[in-house]
């Protein structure tokens, strides 16, 4: 936070501007938009409820099949359920943790209505032959870039794939302004849409009578001065973020019994959004062990997600009933990952390494 925020902070209250209806908040849709190369940004309260309004926005709903991964955060998959469509999962790549898009072919059906693909940890989603999928069969993408601010694929922004794609502001991402998130588009009948749905559906002509339901999901200027003066930064963000994992490599690269996420494909540098590690077979206990002696080490851990098709909540609504999806499945039980915040000194880095470096012996 020592870049502009407390500047511009101080500029709303200096103006009494502090409510949705504030200047910074279509500066930082716009300034968003241009750095991923976008039209149209709609900033929102949340990531996840960026992702409700891009799946409502598109039309989707009962009968409708989404495919997605299983090995992402709820809100992706919770998207899909709340708006009365039918997530449909698949496995990811051992190596990249993202999606496996040979797996989305195998599971396009008639009812197939959109893709949404989900960018792990810190590299993208193979987009090419996922973008030629969609081409081929009519299907509509939503990208969730949550992790990705200034990643790229094949030299193009993430965040600038698809009918839409959605970005994070929570305090973790890349850029935060404590809460938010923001739809992105080329298209101006869909950016008007997720207006719409942001602000109670109110009607122009007519205020107070309402044709749908939305939500309201306005983000405020004082958040978006915040994301204004982020953004600002975002490129040394990356690069530090870039040498704390290149950093982490090092330390860790002779360790036995551990992967470490992939350096870099031919489509993408990793950008460590978190230092992610999985246990190989050979370690004789799982992350959960792991974590509790990092813990006892002093070093805070976080767990890998847990698949979607594993959810008691959507086991319960009789979703992906008797499915296995093995990678996510190992991943969940195997991996967690490291100290990875932006405020993280060199010497912390080193000594989290240190501790994994034992508890691994
Ligand atoms: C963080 C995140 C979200 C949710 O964003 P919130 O702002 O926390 O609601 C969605 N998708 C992915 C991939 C994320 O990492």
């Amino acid at each position: 936070m020592d870049g502009n925020e407390a500047r511009y902070l101080q500029e709303c209250i200096a103006t009494g501007w502090i409510s949705s209806e504030g200047p910074f908040v279509e500066r930082f849709e716009a300034e968003m938009a241009a750095r991923v190369g976008r039209r149209y940004g709609v900033a929102v309260t949340n990531g996840s409820a960026a992702l409700e309004a891009a799946v409502v926005a598109l039309g989707l709903g009962p009968g409708d099949e989404v495919i997605l991964p299983t090995f992402t955060i709820i809100s992706c998959a919770a998207a899909v359920v709340r708006a009365g469509a039918t997530p449909v999962v698949v496995d990811c790549d051992p190596v990249t943790w993202n999606m496996d898009v040979e797996q989305v072919a195998a599971r396009i059906t008639p009812r197939t209505r959109a893709i949404m693909a989900v960018h792990i940890y810190g590299l993208p989603v193979d987009m090419d032959p996922l973008l030629a999928l969609a081409e081929r069969y009519g299907l509509r993408v939503i990208e969730d870039a949550a992790e990705m601010h200034g990643q790229t694929y094949r030299g193009r922004p993430c965040g600038s794939f698809g009918d839409l794609s959605v970005f994070s502001f929570y305090p973790n991402k890349h850029v935060t302004t404590g809460e938010g998130g923001m739809i992105l588009t080329d298209d101006p009948a869909l950016a008007e849409r997720c207006r719409s749905l942001r602000n109670l559906c109110f009607q122009p002509g007519r205020r107070f009578v309402h044709e749908e339901l939305g939500w309201n999901l306005r983000m405020s200027n004082l958040q978006a001065a915040v994301g204004v003066a982020q953004l600002e930064r975002l490129d040394q963000f990356v690069a530090r973020k870039r040498r704390m994992g290149r950093r982490y490599t090092e330390l860790l690269a002779d360790v036995p019994g551990l992967q470490l996420p992939l350096p870099a494909t031919d489509y993408a540098e990793n950008i460590y959004w978190v230092y992610g590690v999985v246990l190989q077979d050979e370690v004789p206990f799982d992350a959960e062990e792991a974590m509790a002696r990092l813990r006892r080490l002093g070093v805070g851990t976080r767990p890998f997600f847990w698949p979607m098709h594993e959810q008691p909540v959507f086991r319960r609504m009789g979703l992906f009933a008797a499915e296995r999806h093995p990678v996510a499945e190992r991943l969940a039980r195997r991996g967690f990952y490291l100290p990875s915040g932006l405020a993280l000194t060199d010497q912390q880095i080193e000594q989290a390494a240190q501790a994994v470096r034992e508890c691994v012996r």
